[in-house]
């Protein structure tokens, strides 16, 4: 039985992840950044990563009950993410590989979240709404690649929610904090909605919410932006299922954890006779598992990276190579 090791290391949180063959998830450590105030500073972040690495290593070694000897491949995200941070992940994992002589894989990060979504929720090939801090896109594999049927032209979902956070006092992440208020909003406020041909963008949104605030409760401000910036969404999913005629949704990414958000785009998929899945909250936000589990499809279908290959901070999933993953989808993965 084969065994994988992943390292992530894209942004805020460092982590360690170990599965087998089967997809039986053996180990799942983490450790993440979380400013008492401001967004994350890439710098610290790797801070902190350099200072704890080890110790998350450890951690998942143990929890898994192995040595790294009985380790087959050695994963990692290689992109997309902030420079420091995958710098340092990429360190750890080519030092473990050429160290202890094992084959090494580098990972996109958002396939990644592609495939622990289908592994975990068991869908064949679904229409992925990818939807964390930097990124948000549409997306579902066609002809060989996973394609890009839509995305924001300027800030990430997540981010956007932070930001409009860090004007309201919440700490970063937002995201449930907002969440919470929006439910106790009762009136819509008027607030920009852009999308345009199937993409998106937030910075008018933003900017309009935020201005919202001086005049509105703050309820009545996140209720109408949830409304709107997940309609939005909704639009350019409905029109991607309409174009890519996939039978599946499946929401991944932080923001999937939003209640108001899961419950839009089921109606929208129930409407087309489509079934629509969110990935479980554990594996939502960025971890080793995802890695792990990536890394392992890669290297049985061939792929290596070599120990000289540098990280990419601007790897889109669209440039990524995904041979396991066949036409129909290849399924979750799992013999
Ligand atoms: P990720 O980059 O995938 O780790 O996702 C992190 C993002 O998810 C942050 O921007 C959070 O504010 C956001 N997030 C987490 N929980 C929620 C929620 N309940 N509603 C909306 N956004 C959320
Ligand atoms: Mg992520």
């Amino acid at each position: 039985m084969l065994v994988s090791l992943g390292v992530e290391s894209t942004a805020h949180t460092f982590g360690i992840g170990i599965v087998d063959e089967k997809g039986s998830i053996l180990a799942d450590q983490r450790v993440s950044l979380r400013p008492k105030e401001g967004g994350i500073l890439p710098r610290e972040a790797a801070k902190l990563f350099s200072e704890r690495g080890a110790e998350v290593l450890f951690r998942a070694l143990e929890e898994a009950g192995v040595g790294i000897e009985d380790v087959d491949v050695i994963s990692f995200a290689i992109g997309p993410g902030l420079g420091p941070s995958l710098r340092t992940g990429a360190v750890v994992a080519r030092y473990l590989a050429r160290r202890y002589s094992k084959p090494l894989v580098g990972v996109n990060h958002g396939v990644a979240h592609i495939e622990i979504g289908k592994l975990l929720t068991e869908t064949r090939d679904p229409l992925v709404v990818y939807l964390s801090g930097a990124n948000t896109q549409i997306i579902a594999y066609e002809n060989g690649r996973y394609r890009v049927f839509g995305e924001t032209l300027d800030m990430g979902l997540g981010n956007v929610i932070d930001t409009l956070g860090r004007a309201m006092g919440i700490p970063f992440p937002a995201g449930p904090k907002i969440e919470e208020l929006a439910r106790k909003g009762k009136n819509l406020i008027d607030l920009p909605y852009t999308v345009k041909g199937s993409d998106l963008a937030f910075t008018g949104l933003l900017t309009a919410t935020k201005k919202a605030l001086e005049k509105h409760p703050a309820e009545d401000v996140c209720f109408s932006f949830q409304e709107v910036a997940f309609a939005m969404v909704t639009e350019v999913t409905e029109r991607a299922l309409a174009h890519t005629e996939k039978e599946e949704v499946l929401l991944v990414g932080g923001v999937a954890a939003n209640k108001r958000l899961q419950e839009m785009m089921e109606t929208m998929a129930k409407e087309r006779g489509a079934r629509s899945y969110v990935v479980p909250m554990k594996y939502a936000a960025d971890n080793g598992v995802m890695i792990a589990w990536t890394g392992l499809l890669a290297y049985k279908s061939g792929l290596r990276t070599s120990l000289h290959e540098p990280v990419n901070p601007y790897f889109r999933v669209d440039q990524a190579e995904i041979p396991w993953v066949k036409e129909r989808g290849g399924g979750s993965g799992v013999p």
